[in-house]
């Protein structure tokens, strides 16, 4: 690790601290990412090494922040891995919020959301077209390069050694915001839409500049979808009343979604509503 110099941390993710350096011999820019792997006397679980290439392979994609290579240290007696990925000025969350305060606050320019909806949906496209679902989508997940308009998606792929937790490392609650209805009722079978799901709740906030469900538990959030979206019914999705976290709600009805996001035209209401 003497081969960079830590300059700040920048970040909190679910997982560790994340870290601006610079690589000494090149200057270049680079987020280190200490991840938090439980090791045995093995060394590294094949599980883990098995995540990190495939987020080496998926990396390669314009769309996906780069990881650029891993770097493994001993600290007494204890190995561990940090994540070296390239390094970019800011996140989504970030940025949306110097838009909603200050003596700045306007709406995102509409060209700004679709360059970024656009990237957000080739990142995803590209995880899912190799087998890949991310998850946690969430603005604090997305990376922004300011000047050149860049969105890239990042903390993927360790989805899967560990599981979605409810608390991150540090206790603080993992945002529930933009968690699918089927995952927040316990479906142990999801797939691709659950971050499709994300992507609409994303959309939905930078149109917004506010979060479009924003729920403190588990049971707030699925009111919150349900008294915008409708609850639903048998029906509608056979087996819902089956799945394992299912309680009795309210019977609402699906509310207009454009009323939502006034500032929307009627064709971004329509690609909005396909998410959900
Ligand atoms: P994560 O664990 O990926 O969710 O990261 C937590 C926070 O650290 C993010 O919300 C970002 O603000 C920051 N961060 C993560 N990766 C990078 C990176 N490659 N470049 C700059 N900041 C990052």
């Amino acid at each position: 690790m003497e081969k960079y110099e830590k300059l700040e941390k920048v970040g909190e993710g679910t997982y560790g601290k994340v870290y601006k350096a610079k690589d000494k011999a090149t200057g270049q820019l680079v987020a280190l990412k200490k991840t938090r792997l439980e090791m045995d006397e093995e060394g590294v679980p094949p599980t883990a090494l098995r995540e990190i290439s495939l987020l080496q392979m998926l990396s390669h994609c314009l769309y996906v922040v780069r990881l650029i290579c891993v770097e493994h240290v001993d600290k007494n007696g204890k190995p561990v891995l940090y994540l070296v990925f390239e390094y970019l000025d800011t996140d989504l969350k970030k940025f949306i919020d110097t838009f909603r305060k200050g003596p700045n606050a306007r709406p995102l320019p509409p060209n700004l959301i679709q360059s970024f909806l656009y990237q957000l949906c080739k990142g995803v496209a590209h995880c899912h077209s190799h087998g890949v679902l991310h998850r946690d989508l969430k603005p604090q997940n997305l990376l922004v390069d300011k000047e050149k308009g860049i969105l890239k998606i990042a903390d993927l792929g360790l989805g899967r050694a560990f599981t979605v937790p409810l608390k991150s490392y540090t206790h603080e609650i993992v945002t529930l915001w933009y968690r699918a209805p089927e995952v927040l009722l316990g479906s142990t079978h999801y797939s691709t839409g659950v971050d499709m799901w994300s992507v609409g709740c994303i959309f939905a906030e930078m149109a917004r500049r506010q979060a479009l469900f924003p729920g403190d538990s588990e049971f707030q959030q699925l009111l919150h979808i349900f008294r915008l979206l409708g609850t639903p019914t048998e029906k509608q999705w056979p087996g819902v009343s089956s799945l394992r976290d299912w309680h009795v709600y309210p019977q609402w009805e699906p509310q207009n979604l454009a009323c939502s996001v006034p500032s929307l035209e009627p064709d971004g209401v329509d690609l909005l509503s396909v998410s959900f």
